[in-house]
């Protein structure tokens, strides 16, 4: 199954991958790849155009400059992780009505607090409350809040009987973590909502604790894509059931792409990677069709002399050990080389971090070699805070830095 679709279902609807395709034709920095490419009718003729990245559709978009046909036009945040912003556009509404149609998590007599961040571009907060409205629930616009904010806040959603709250989840982790920190409890809690982020296990931990009768509600997207497929709390987190007008396909190497289907989609969005790898399978759920299972970043592996650290690996290992709330891996470079490798914890006083190190570094392939004349450059260190990106309020598995 390379397809989320079978052909009956998604080839009537390529002329949209066609009308994208003359789209991009007309992109002066793309037109000689998609020159002597022919309009696809066929799911095996739109697997053999070239597949579109990150930076080719921010190229693409800065010379379309597309615009919605009845209402206004949205800027947000697409891609880059530093520098200025670059741009993908969406109409009033973000494409939710469609999410809303196979997935409702929220209903009337939900109290919903959206704790995506609003404002600097960020578009999630925009379309949780798209999904929102679509629900008639109570909403409750929060945003993203400072340290010294979360128990005023926590006292807030006790007293209004919170029964929903969505946000990445990173940020996720903070309210649970301050509340159960606090010893206090969200019992009318029944829902989370994330996106953004994949799934972060521990926060199962925290939800017990503060919440028992909350479970997870996952959608899967990007600026570029918007929502892709959502799940539920029967689905494991990280197995999505794609939309009808969301065309993923998988190529042999498991990387993913995605292709519209939706004719208001302003992005052209035509076998466009995110860096996903996945598989297309059935979702033990049993709800029937396929769904996407995702199965992380192949971004994931920094590259340490030479060497692939799979970045993801490091951290679920650290995870494991009782005790660590959160890891990240800071990667030090020199020249164009790495330096150091450092593993930042959030963790408990009482781990143990020189025997942890020892573990890992004996255990890791990468660091073991690549480090073998200088292995006090692999450090664990336990930090107050993870490195985050200010602009996205996203924290990757790794950071990489330069330093002169
Ligand atoms: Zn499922």
């Amino acid at each position: 199954m390379t397809f989320s679709l079978d052909p009956e279902a998604a080839e009537p609807l390529l002329q949209v991958a066609a009308r994208n395709l003359e789209r991009l034709r007309s992109v002066p920095e793309l037109g000689a790849r998609y020159a002597d490419v022919e309009a696809p009718r066929t799911l095996a003729e739109l697997a053999a155009l070239p597949p579109l990245v990150k930076d080719e559709l921010n190229t693409a978009l800065a010379h379309l400059r597309p615009a919605a046909a009845d209402s206004a036009t949205w800027l947000f945040q697409s891609g880059g992780s530093t520098g200025a912003p670059k741009v993908g556009y969406a109409p009033t509404g973000f494409y939710m009505a469609g999410v809303h149609a196979h997935w409702q998590p929220l209903d009337r007599t939900d109290v919903f607090v959206n704790a995506w961040g609003a404002g600097r571009m960020w578009g999630a907060h925009f379309l949780a409350a798209a999904l929102a409205d679509l629900s008639g629930c109570q909403i409750i616009a929060l945003g993203s809040v400072t340290q010294e904010e979360y128990p005023d806040w926590l006292a807030f959603f006790a007293d209004r009987r919170v029964t929903a709250i969505g946000g990445t989840p990173s940020v996720l982790r903070l309210w649970f973590g301050h509340a159960r920190a606090a010893g206090l409890k969200l019992p009318a809690l029944r829902k989370v909502l994330w996106l953004g982020e994949a799934w972060q296990p521990q926060l199962a931990d925290d939800m017990a604790e503060v919440a028992p009768q909350a479970e997870r509600w996952g959608m899967f997207g990007s600026t570029e894509t918007w929502v892709v497929g959502t799940n539920t709390p029967d689905c494991p987190a990280d197995t999505f059931h794609t939309l009808p007008e969301q065309l993923v396909h998988a190529d042999a190497d498991q990387l993913l792409d995605f292709t519209t289907l939706n004719p208001a989609m302003l992005n052209p969005v035509l076998r466009y990677r995110t860096g996903d790898a996945g598989e297309l399978t059935a979702c033990p759920c049993g709800l029937p069709g396929r769904a996407m299972r995702v199965l992380g970043r192949r971004d994931s592996v920094v590259q340490v002399r030479g060497l692939g650290l799979h970045v993801d690996e490091l951290v679920a290992r650290a995870e494991r050990e009782p005790g660590v709330r959160q890891a990240q891996v800071l990667v030090t470079q020199q020249g164009g080389r790495a330096a150091s490798v450092e593993l930042l914890l959030l963790a408990d006083p009482a781990v143990d971090l020189a025997g942890l190190r020892r573990e890992l570094f004996a255990a890791t392939f990468t660091l073991a070699t690549a480090f073998q004349h200088d292995p006090d450059s692999f450090r664990v260190r336990a930090v107050d805070a993870l490195i985050s990106n200010g602009r996205t309020g996203k924290t990757a598995n790794s950071v990489v830095r330069e330093v002169e």
